[in-house]
């Protein structure tokens, strides 16, 4: 089968078998490029099927989104319903531990399958995946209909987040830099700002820079919330700024369940009632062939790229 891997930082096609073992077949229809992919490749990322933002049809024809991500089930993360912090997250993780989705094939384990509702576009199963790390990110705070957010950074996590809280209700401000980040704001009814605003309840970061964190706490109300989505790349200095105010920051990461809450789950009905999303959110498609020319446009952030996802049978 064709598959995408990366070697000394560079992508590459490669033909590898068809997994055999645990787990059920899965049938790749369409998988994204994350920015995590390409920090990682960077990192020195190698052998692994690449592709944490995949789902496609089962045995039996049912179409599916993946959790990527493990859980061992008896950590002190996993016993108290907090799996995203489980070791085994990351440690058997498609896409980063274990053969990913960037691939004709992939053997995924029956417990971190969900089933879309029938007619769901193709193309919205690898956004699956991203929205539940925005609804898991969301579900660490509370936030109210009404109250006012400010998002910085308008790639997909953070467009996604903006989706994720207009859906909800609150009045959210999303700060963009590029034409097409304005253009898929709006798609999604946004309002998009080149400069945030002042006294917001909550501050989504959404780019985890010393910039983005300075421009959220300075957006934020006193003891407001400032929440940081996904891998701070570099080190960032905290600021007596944010201790005059005392603002709440919270980290999030991956995303969790528990016996009444499947941050998938959500993420799955979010998409199913907002169709805009993968239109907005999409912005290039292409056949898993053209894997080394799709990752150069998901790391020019000239090319107009929102998410870039590929095709098995394109
Ligand atoms: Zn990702
Ligand atoms: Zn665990």
């Amino acid at each position: 089968m064709r598959a995408v891997t990366a070697t000394s930082g560079q992508v590459q096609l490669v033909d590898r078998d068809i997994p055999t073992g645990n787990g059920e077949l899965i049938t790749v229809t369409s998988s994204g490029i994350c920015g995590s992919d390409l920090h990682l490749i960077e990192a020195g990322l190698s052998g692994v099927i690449l592709g944490h933002e995949f789902g496609g049809l089962t045995e039996d024809g049912r179409l599916v989104a993946v959790r990527p991500t493990g859980e061992c089930g008896t950590c002190p993360s996993c016993l108290m319903h907090a799996p995203s912090t489980c070791p085994e997250a990351t440690t058997k993780a498609h896409g980063i531990s274990q053969d990913g989705g960037l691939a004709e094939f992939v053997r995924v384990e029956s417990s971190r399958l969900f089933a879309l509702p029938p007619g769901t576009d193709p193309a919205s199963v690898g956004l699956v995946e991203p929205l539940a790390v925005v609804v898991h990110g969301i579900n660490r705070l509370t936030l109210h209909r009404g109250q006012r957010a400010v998002v910085v950074g308008a790639g997909s996590i953070g467009l996604l987040a903006a989706a994720v809280l207009k859906d909800r209700g609150v009045d959210v401000d999303i700060v963009a830099r590029h034409p097409h980040q304005f253009a898929a704001a709006e798609q999604l009814n946004i309002t998009a700002v080149e400069k945030a605003g002042k006294n917001y309840d909550c501050s989504f970061d959404a780019v985890c820079t010393q910039q983005s964190f300075d421009q959220c706490v300075s957006a934020t109300r006193p003891r407001g919330s400032l929440l940081e989505f996904g891998m701070v790349w570099s080190p960032v200095a905290l600021s007596n700024n944010f201790m005059m105010k005392e603002i709440n920051i919270i980290p999030s990461i991956y995303y969790s369940h528990d016996n009444e809450h499947d941050d998938f789950a959500e993420a799955i009905d979010v998409l199913h009632r907002n169709h805009n999303i993968t239109n907005a959110i999409v912005t290039h498609r292409f056949a898993l062939e053209d894997a080394e020319h799709a990752f150069t446009v998901a790391a020019d952030r000239k090319s107009g790229a929102i998410k870039v996802h590929m095709f098995t049978t394109l």
